[in-house]
């Protein structure tokens, strides 16, 4: 089956309200693009960003477990659902490294979010050491094993595969590495959720801009990305709308 390609955006911690005018010109620019559009941004922006437009999509950066509490400085899934997310990043490097998030925190973070009814955007990706150790497959295999709970869909959850050597540093793994990482999870998870082995959408993170991301959206089971750093521009993230929306 064709899968629709997704491009998402991770703003991280940046953006004030001005940043919103990228986002009026990404919806001037793209009335009705060939595949579907996701910013996160901080949230902050989440309300006033969701009500700019039809193209964009808006989504949190990380939610809590729990529905609501005494979790001081945390944000769950439903009070990003009511500002207007229809998405939320679980997983992400940074969360698993700065928070030191563990599989079952993402896997709780994952169903939080469905219940929610926002789409789980579930992060996965090596570290250099363990992919210099021959170890990248296997790190990512459980990875997946861990953080992907047994009810995830494709119209429930995306899978976003970033190297962590890959953030921000300009470094992307080859395209050949990039096939066999994308074709070993959609393997992996055909093992684990049968039925929706064709439906999950496989992101790749890690360095993606306007000038390499029509080669890594050809590559083999590649079905969009989650862009850092190229996300913040509408001039650059446009490029990669425009790349996904061709391939
Ligand atoms: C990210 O943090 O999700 C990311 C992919 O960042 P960048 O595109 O800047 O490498």
């Amino acid at each position: 089956m064709a899968r629709r390609k997704l491009a998402a955006g991770n703003w991280k911690m940046n953006g004030v309200k001005a940043a919103l005018s990228e986002i009026e010109a990404l919806e001037a620019s793209f009335p009705a693009p060939d595949c579907d559009v996701l910013i996160c941004p901080p949230a902050t922006l989440i309300f006033a960003m969701a009500a700019i437009g039809n193209t964009v999509k808006v989504g949190g950066q990380d939610c809590h477990a729990n529905e609501s509490g005494a979790h001081t400085g945390d944000i769950s899934a439903e009070i990003l659902a009511d500002a207007g997310a229809t998405a939320v990043i679980v997983g992400h490097s940074e969360r698993r490294a700065d928070h030191g998030e563990s599989d079952a925190d993402v896997k709780a973070k994952a169903e939080a979010a469905w219940r929610a009814g926002l789409i789980a955007v579930i992060c996965v990706g090596e570290t250099e050491a363990e992919r210099d150790a021959g170890k990248a497959l296997d790190i990512v295999g459980g990875q997946l094993a861990g953080s992907v709970p047994a009810g995830a869909t494709g119209a429930n959850t995306v899978i976003a595969y970033e190297p962590v050597w890959a953030i921000g540093t300009g470094k992307v793994p080859t395209l050949g590495d990039i096939a066999e990482m994308h074709d070993y999870m959609r393997a992996k998870l055909g093992n684990s959720h049968t039925s929706e082995a064709e439906n999950f959408r496989f992101l790749y993170g890690g360095s993606v801009k306007p000038s390499n991301a029509a080669e890594i959206f050809a590559v083999s089971n590649v079905d969009g990305a989650l862009v850092g750093g190229a996300s913040l521009k509408a001039s650059d993230f446009g490029g990669i709308i425009a790349a996904a929306s061709e391939g």
